[in-house]
């Protein structure tokens, strides 16, 4: 059918247009390079995954632009075809874990397990192993300190994985706002945050990037600007944050209200990305790893906020 104005679908496309153009302006301060990420992982309807992580990549082309996929095991062993398509598009494949759960509750014995597991499938898969890891809800907590040792054995170069404040699920408050080494050697690319007040909100991402009243957005570019200025930034989604067709999942892990927050208001993702992703150039992670590894210094946690006295790896 064609498309002429004053049909429902010319009104859609003008309409998410118009979204992108407004999400462009909002986003236009920031640096003109940055890296695209997704975390790829089922939310919960099986097969959901797969059409929504090739609507990213859709999007990615069409922007002419490459980022980093953390793909979750699981995802490995469900969709093999899916992750060798992600890294012939051009895209970095890293890895997700292998088991969904917050580091500190898997503990260094499963997590170090699973983390081989996961680490050698996707070398068997795609000729090499994965440079980069990110850790699910980017549980890298102070009471997770002896993950970084473990990243280091498995061979990692970086590691994706800490919000460098407080948060309701997983932070590490105090911890470096830029790139910084763990003593192990591994790179560690704390998640982009903005400041409101007292908070430091992870604004490009995920329910932040989904919820965020426009407005608010617009403060937190200006504080991230203002702290971090030529710092490297990256954004990161979920394929669920643009699948707006998928019914209440009752996730075991976000409670009732949690649950319904991550089913609602997917619809703003995709202007939102496609703004982000205007007149900026989006590269991996790996290609900016030399500079970035170049300019980060060791970070030594506090014995009191790190843990690390407890550190056990094996
Ligand atoms: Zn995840």
């Amino acid at each position: 059918m064609p498309v002429t104005p004053g049909s429902q679908k010319y009104q859609g496309e003008s309409g998410r247009t118009r979204a992108t153009d407004r999400a462009a302006r909002r986003f236009a301060a920031l640096p003109a390079d940055f890296t695209f990420t997704v975390d790829v992982e089922e939310h919960g309807t099986p097969g959901r995954a797969a059409p929504a992580t090739r609507r990213l990549l859709d999007l990615l082309d069409a922007a002419g632009a490459r980022g980093t996929f953390f793909v979750l095991d699981a995802m490995v062993r469900q969709d093999p075809a899916l992750v060798r398509e992600v890294a012939r598009r051009g895209h970095e494949v890293a890895c997700h874990g292998y088991d969904h759960r917050p580091l500190a509750d898997q503990g260094p014995a499963t997590f170090r397990t699973g983390t081989l597991a996961a680490r050698d499938r996707m070398a068997d898969l795609l000729g090499a192993p994965p440079a980069g890891f990110r850790a699910p809800y980017f549980s890298l907590t102070p009471d997770a300190a002896w993950a970084p040792a473990i990243l280091a054995e498995a061979g990692f170069a970086y590691s994706s994985s800490l919000l460098p404040a407080w948060s309701p699920l997983a932070g590490w408050p105090g911890a470096p706002r830029r790139p910084f080494l763990w003593p192990g050697g591994v790179l560690e690319l704390p998640v982009p945050v903005g400041r409101v007040g007292p908070l430091l909100l992870p604004f490009l991402g995920g329910m932040y990037l989904r919820w965020l009243p426009p407005w608010r957005l617009s403060t937190l570019v200006r504080s991230w600007v203002a702290e971090n200025g030529g710092g490297h930034l990256w954004s990161y989604c979920h394929p669920y944050d643009v699948d707006p067709g998928e019914g209440l999942v009752r996730r075991a892990d976000a409670g009732l209200v949690g649950s319904v927050m991550l089913w609602l208001n997917r619809g703003p993702t995709v202007p939102r990305l496609e703004g982000l992703l205007r007149g900026r150039r989006s590269e991996p992670f790996a290609t900016y790893l030399p500079a970035l590894r170049a300019a980060a210094t060791v970070w030594h946690p506090e014995p009191a906020t790190g843990s690390l006295r407890a550190a056990t790896v094996g």
